[in-house]
């Protein structure tokens, strides 16, 4: 494989798919890995996950030939534009890979990156587990009984990017359509109006809960909880519960039970090695993590609930510096932070890199490397534990050490090192 401004390293091999149908890849023992570092403080925590990433995959017999891409800021330097179409083949023919944030301005004439990547990839999940490490602080009682992994849609909904800017002729014609065409009179104020549209597809919806029940199914989880806003969006949300019910009951057999037949044969007793399809209304949702947090395991949600649903529930283990997240499809895995790029401390050595490190913990884990997997968790759960951690987690609790970004993630090699 050849680029223009990509140096491939060439003590690596790339990654190839085995078969189309189960995703199965073929991984070498020194994979090329793309990485993106990304804008604000993904030059922090990118180069502090490598490092940790390495020292697992040392520790467990194996290397990673490390591929370094350009998007955002360091591609408007590099290329002179924000997504250069290299970086989007590099991705698809490495199959996994691994990002830090990219900075997308609030407000006219800037899609979001990330966005835009996880379309052009068509990486329709994206997965971000909740589980608490030991000793990291966190607002609520009980953190420990959240355990949690949100199946979040990635191409759909208001996030699909088909809106228009208040005063443009586009607005106004749309505006009129619905007015005019489809009968919604007096339903949107006069004066200027911005305008978004909501797709949900059966297609899109029912691949996406797909994932999630099938993730279910292989990891031990009881329950599939389908997290929609049915009641008021009836032909969108409504509809993506519908499908998610109808995946149930039409293609998985007697392994996967809906709420209702779990009541109606089985008087709420789960029998053992199935699944139960349940759904709930997204703002009940949102308070039922908090008091109801153990009784969720896998969510599938639309874009926007999950992306509001897995920050909250990321809060509740220790916050944006710890929660990890990846995107899927196609045989393809990208791992990301749930943190965006936060500019303000960028390039500071400030920042907490667990949420990335974790994210390259699932991009292990895809590759079939889970002993590296469960080292790099247990490398930075104990470090936490031992009260050596960043400032966000410094300033909730009571004595520790404050380190660097970089110290952090070397205390994290040095605990992979004792406990390999
Ligand atoms: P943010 O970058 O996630 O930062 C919000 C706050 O979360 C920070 O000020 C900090 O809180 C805390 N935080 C985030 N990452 C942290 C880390 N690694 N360690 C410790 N604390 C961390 O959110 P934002 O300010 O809303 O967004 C900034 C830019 O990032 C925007 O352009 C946005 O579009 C983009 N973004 C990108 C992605 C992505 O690339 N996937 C995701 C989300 C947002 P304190 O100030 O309390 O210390």
């Amino acid at each position: 494989m050849s680029y223009d401004q990509i140096d491939v390293p060439e003590d690596g091999e790339q990654i190839t798919l085995v078969d189309e149908e189960t995703g199965e890849l073929n991984v070498p023992e020194t994979p090329i890995i793309p990485i993106i570092y990304g804008d604000g403080i993904g030059s922090d925590v990118g180069p502090a996950a490598q490092k940790v990433l390495d020292a697992a995959a040392e520790a467990t017999g194996r290397s990673i030939a490390w591929m370094r891409l350009y998007a955002g800021g360091s591609a408007r330097e590099k290329y002179d534009e924000n997504l250069p179409q290299e970086t989007v083949d590099a991705i698809r023919e490495h199959r996994v890979a691994i990002k830090g944030p990219l900075t997308t301005p609030v407000g006219a004439g800037f899609r979001s990156l990330n966005v835009a990547l996880r379309k052009k990839l068509d990486l329709y999940a994206n997965v971000r587990p909740t589980y608490h490490l030991d000793g990291v602080p966190s607002p609520v009682k009980n953190p420990s009984a959240m355990d949690m992994i949100t199946f979040r849609e990635n191409t759909e909904d208001v996030y699909a990017g088909i809106e228009w800017e208040a005063g443009t002729d586009e607005v106004q014609e749309v505006k009129e359509f619905v007015e005019d065409e489809m009968g919604f009179d007096n339903t949107i104020h006069d004066g200027p109006v911005g305008i978004g549209v909501k797709p949900i597809t059966e297609f899109g919806s029912k691949r996406l809960i797909r994932e999630a029940i099938d993730y279910a199914i292989a990891n031990d989880r009881p329950t599939v909880t389908l997290v929609h806003k049915g009641n008021i969006m009836k032909f969108t949300e409504g509809a993506f519960r519908d499908w998610g019910y109808e995946v149930a009951e039409e293609e998985y057999g007697e392994d996967v039970l809906t709420e209702d037949e779990l009541w109606e044969e089985y008087d709420g007793e789960q029998p053992e090695g199935t699944v139960v399809v349940q759904d709930r209304i997204a703002d009940n949702m949102l308070q039922q993590i908090l008091t109801r947090t153990d009784e969720y395991d896998v969510i599938a949600t639309m874009n926007l609930n999950g992306d509001y649903m897995s920050d909250a529930a990321g809060a509740q283990i220790g916050g944006l510096g710890i929660a990890p997240g990846a995107n899927f499809g196609h045989g393809r895995c990208l791992a990301e932070p749930v943190h965006g790029s936060a500019p303000k401390y960028a390039g500071e050595d400030k920042v907490n890199p667990t949420a990335m490190i974790l994210s390259g913990r699932e991009m292990l884990d895809y590759l079939g490397w889970s002993d590296a997997a469960d080292l790099v968790r247990d490398a930075v759960e104990q470090t936490i534990s031992e009260g050596t951690v960043t400032y966000d987690l410094h300033r909730q609790i009571e004595g520790g050490e404050k380190l660097a970004t970089s110290e952090f993630a070397e205390a994290v090699v040095d605990k992979i090192d004792e406990l390999a």
